[in-house]
């Protein structure tokens, strides 16, 4: 069956770019949100044309409203909503009740293991639930790892797989289901790094991101531009989910923390490019 038409839950910095790439490949999409969801905030994520912007369908979901007809009518539903498995099993448990029975369900979660997302779940959604982590800016990035498990469904993978390759351009990394997956297995702990380093060899955010940039195959962003780019509320809750999936005695579990900067940050609304501005001002 082919994939005719996308629902994305949560139009914040991944969704709504996710929404957008997939409009761009001729496919329609439902894109919600508990606010309204506008295609202003669609470009701020992702300021690139959109090429198609009827493809776009923008709702406003209130709580997805559990007779949503509109999703009952979608081979793939995304969800991008935050990072807080509590919230993310709440939506599940009413999409386990809409959805069609063939179509499949994912996550775009940055850490939170795939058991855990699905536990309680009714079999047959975890059947056709899987993560397909998207990389920021959806658009650009051609890295995406699908998670699945002994439970998934392989034609539901192979499909969602074979969509993601041929119609959105995207080199799909199968990965299992094991913490922070691969990418941000390593990629967190890089940023987390660099940002002790700098604060206590007393740099500039530039001079930082000048050394450690390039180094890491960041030259545009630099570390800090990208840790902007991706929201800094994101860090706690990944360090959070690292922490708790790490088996005990891993050496990455003593880096698992959250540096206080970042906490005043995060507290004081200076979430990066969706907030007040991050390590760098907003332009
Ligand atoms: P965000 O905070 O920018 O956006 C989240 C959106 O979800 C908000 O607009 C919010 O209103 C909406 N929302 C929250 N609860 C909802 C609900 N119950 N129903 C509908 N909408 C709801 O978050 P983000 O950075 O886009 O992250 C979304 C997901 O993608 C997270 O799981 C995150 O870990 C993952 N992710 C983020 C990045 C990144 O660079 N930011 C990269 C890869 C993966």
């Amino acid at each position: 069956m082919n994939i005719q038409k996308v629902a994305v839950i949560g139009a914040g910095v991944m969704g709504a770019g996710i929404a957008a790439h997939i409009a761009n490949a001729g496919i329609p999409v439902l894109l919600l949100d508990l606010t309204t969801p506008t295609l202003d905030k669609l470009l701020k994520a992702d300021p690139a044309p959109l090429m198609h912007p009827k493809n776009v369908r923008l709702i406003t979901t209130g709580t997805i409203a559990d007779d949503l007809p509109a999703l009952a009518q979608c081979d793939w539903i995304i969800e991008a909503i935050v990072e807080r498995l509590a919230i993310k099993q709440e939506l599940y448990r009413k999409l386990a009740t809409i959805r069609r029975a063939d179509a499949v369900v994912s996550s775009n979660t940055s850490s939170i293991p795939l058991h855990e997302l699905v536990a309680g779940l009714p079999e047959d959604f975890a059947a056709h639930f899987m993560i397909t982590h998207f990389f920021n800016p959806p658009r650009y990035m051609r890295l995406l790892e699908i998670v699945s498990s002994a439970q998934t469904d392989p034609d539901a993978v192979a499909k969602i797989s074979q969509f993601c390759d041929h119609k959105l351009g995207k080199g799909v990394v199968a990965c299992k289901d094991t913490p922070g997956f691969i990418a941000n297995r390593i990629g967190i702990f890089w940023i987390q790094t660099a940002i002790q380093e700098a604060i206590a060899l007393g740099l500039t955010v530039e001079e930082a991101d000048a050394v450690v940039g390039k180094p890491m195959g960041i030259p545009k962003t630099g570390v800090f531009g990208l840790s902007d780019l991706v929201g800094i509320d994101l860090m706690p809750h990944l360090m959070r989910s690292m922490n708790r999936s790490l088996p005990a005695g891993d050496a990455l579990l003593e880096k698992a923390t959250i540096p206080p900067l970042i906490q005043t940050m995060i507290d004081t609304g200076y979430t990066g490019r969706k907030g007040k501005g991050g390590f760098y001002r907003l332009n």
